[in-house]
């Protein structure tokens, strides 16, 4: 799923890179409308996340642009412009969303998901051994047994299962789940990985979640991980 971020505030820039780079996307930044172009014409994305006051053109041209090629990846625009006149022009241009700046990353994410959901239906279904999640409805499912999560155990979920076998520490969960900074909440992540691992992988022989000693926490499918003691669960 590439995603191409044209933004030329770096700060903003960095923010949703970072962001959906953690949620499993690929992610490409283009700082001023003709980088877009270039890289729109060498490369295909799933979505163009726009900018309207870039340095050297607006937005909206460069959505034309897009809107002119063969294949045409949907539009989020991004912009600090919120007037009712930007928004229709925008839509009418043919951009598929917008989201006036300042914005929450949950909402951008939802947004993001849902432009790509459109495209490309079977992503929203991810799976790890026996568990599936089904990410539209919020629904967890293992061996055919449906489990009932709470929102945030839910998210924390989604989150390690879209970079399934890679570790995750404590700070990048909070940081992505409760879209802020948390700095000392972490132990949080402790207590909603006990809950979790009551509901998802006490009743089952195969545990999926994995405590990774030093850093955080990882799923991963692979049963040999229980024959590891470093990184077993230290029963916290
Ligand atoms: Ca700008």
């Amino acid at each position: 799923m590439r995603i191409l971020v044209v933004e030329d505030e770096e700060r903003i820039a960095d923010f949703v890179n970072r962001g959906l780079t953690s949620a499993g996307y690929e992610v490409e930044v283009a700082p001023d409308g003709q980088a877009a172009l270039n890289k729109l014409h060498e490369a295909d994305y799933e979505l163009v996340i726009l900018d309207l006051m870039l340095p050297d053109m607006d937005g909206l041209s460069v959505l034309e642009k897009i809107r002119i090629r063969k294949v045409s990846p949907p539009v989020l625009i991004l912009s600090a412009r919120g007037g009712v006149e930007d928004r229709v022009k925008g839509l009418e241009l043919g951009a598929d969303d917008y989201l006036v700046k300042p914005f929450a990353f949950v909402e951008l994410l939802a947004r993001v998901r849902a432009l790509i959901r459109r495209g490309q239906p079977s992503m929203e279904k991810l799976s790890c051994g026996d568990l599936t999640l089904d990410c539209v409805r919020r629904r967890a499912n293992r061996a055919g047994k449906p489990i009932d999560l709470a929102p945030k155990e839910f998210s924390i979920l989604e989150y390690l299962m879209r970079n399934q076998g890679k570790a995750l520490s404590r700070t990048m969960i909070v940081e992505h789940v409760w879209d802020m900074e948390y700095d000392g909440l972490t132990n949080i992540v402790d207590v909603y990985i006990r809950h979790l691992r009551s509901k998802v992988d006490d009743p089952y022989p195969v545990k999926l979640i994995h405590t990774v000693r030093g850093i955080g926490y990882m799923v991963d499918p692979a049963t040999k991980m229980a024959d590891e003691p470093v990184k077993l669960d230290d029963g916290e």
